[in-house]
């Protein structure tokens, strides 16, 4: 006889892992496991990242990612402090480095203002004194930025989780969801798990695990992948903390900035180009079935005309080391082609809705016995303990979750 979880959720990166820990520290004698299907946690967008813990500035006021940027910053921080997990607040940089962008330098610092954010527009002066080697008009300060290794804070989490009666499989891939009157049946390849509630974090294939259970999300799951360069050890003296230029507004994505990572790398990107498989870290990489689903949404071919000229620059700066790098020496003119060398990618997982809208803001969508998250790119992993407490909030109590029919 097989286990009748109260909570059931899928991915164990760290949306997944925060909703586990939020769980049991409402709900301490609740029955509860995550399903991973690869051999680690954190394998994905949690272990492929910049590692900023971000402060919330370019958010809309009042959406979900400016309040649980905020909040859950500040839940990150106090987490990282008990668990002695190093974080460091070293406040970044936003700099204009052209006439045109200065306007928007100043949305944005209004935008910052209006969050709540600790920030100083500075000069050009006060920039190199914070970035002896950065060169712009003006920037924006913001002190509430910092560092730290996301995959710590999930491997973390998964210690408290286990240590509070939780379980974690891992190899334990979804494939089919089933409901009836004994609640819902997971089924992986080598095991079946019940649960009264399911909760999808499953990242790059929410949309999958959303539509295996019948639910109608309206949406489908864009994969871009973000290339890296890393600094040679040489060269690390170049930054000194996070350096990111003016994003375009009307791209979701905050253009490639220079990051110091709290293991004393420096990463240069990410680009922002369409991945041929949900899971491509490599320009080769390619799986027809994920491919095919993209080439086939119509809404793709809506986004792709209105953002052509962006996205074929980000095309040909992911060809192009020096194109890369003319884009770098914008902020840092001294930059060289010579000293960057190729780093790890990563893969976003945005969302994209039927009537052609990328999801600006996270989303989440619930029925009466499970809830999806479909949308939980940058800031997520700096906001996921809030996402995780704000989940645990809508989620009936255990003995509570209904076991009925749901209709499809
Ligand atoms: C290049 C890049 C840079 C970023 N930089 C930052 C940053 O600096 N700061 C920040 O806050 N955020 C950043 N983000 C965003 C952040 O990394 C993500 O928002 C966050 O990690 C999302 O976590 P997740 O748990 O939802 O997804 P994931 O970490 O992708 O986890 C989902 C998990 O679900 C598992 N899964 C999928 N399908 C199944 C299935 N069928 N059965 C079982 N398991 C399944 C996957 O294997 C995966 O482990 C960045 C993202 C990228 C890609």
């Amino acid at each position: 006889m097989t286990i009748l979880y109260d909570y059931l959720v899928i991915g164990g990166g760290i949306v997944g892992l925060s909703t586990g820990y939020s769980l049991l520290q409402k709900y301490p004698s609740a029955k509860i496991a995550i399903l991973e299907k690869e051999p680690e946690l954190a394998f994905h967008q949690t272990g492929h990242n910049s590692g900023v813990i971000h402060s919330g500035i370019y958010y809309k006021p009042g959406s979900l990612k400016a309040r649980f940027s905020r909040e859950g910053g500040e839940l990150l921080r106090s987490f990282c402090t008990s668990h002695e997990i190093p974080y460091e607040m070293c406040g970044k940089v936003i700099v204009a480095t052209e006439q045109n962008e200065l306007p928007l330098l100043q949305n944005l610092y209004n935008r910052g203002r209006e969050n709540g954010i600790s920030l100083s527009l500075i000069n050009r002066e006060q920039l190199q004194e914070i970035e002896p080697h950065a060169s712009g008009l003006q920037a924006i300060h913001v002190k509430d930025a910092g560092i730290v290794n996301y995959k710590q804070v999930a491997q973390a989490l998964a210690k408290v989780i286990k240590a509070s009666g939780g379980d974690i499989f891992l190899q334990a891939k979804a494939e089919k969801i089933t409901e009836g009157t004994e609640g819902i049946e997971v089924e992986c390849s080598r095991q079946t798990y019940r649960t009264r509630y399911l909760i999808n974090c499953a990242g790059l294939h929410c949309d999958r695990i959303a539509a295996i259970q019948g639910l109608q999300t309206k949406m489908k799951i864009i994969p871009f992948r973000g290339e890296y360069y890393e600094l040679k050890p040489e060269k690390k003296h170049l930054v000194k903390h996070l350096i990111y230029p003016v994003p375009n507004p009307s791209f979701p994505f905050l253009g490639v900035h220079f990051t110091r990572m709290i293991d004393g790398h420096i990463h240069a990107g990410p680009n922002a180009v369409l991945s041929l498989k949900r899971e491509g870290y490599r320009k080769t990489d390619f799986l027809w079935k994920d491919f095919a689903e993209v080439m086939t949404y119509p809404p793709f071919w809506k986004i792709a005309r209105q953002h052509f000229g962006e996205g074929w620059k980000e095309m040909v700066r992911s060809f192009s080391k020096s194109v890369f790098v003319h884009s770098l020496q914008r902020l840092i003119p001294e930059v060289q082609a010579a000293d960057l060398v190729r780093s790890e990618n990563g893969v976003r997982a945005q969302a994209l809705t039927h009537d052609g809208k990328l999801v600006d803001d996270f989303l989440i969508v619930s029925n009466q016995r499970s809830i999806h998250i479909l949308n939980a790119p940058s800031p997520a992993a700096t906001a996921s303990l809030s996402i995780g407490r704000e989940i645990a909030g809508k989620i009936p109590e255990p003995h509570r979750a209904p076991i009925i029919r749901l209709g499809r």
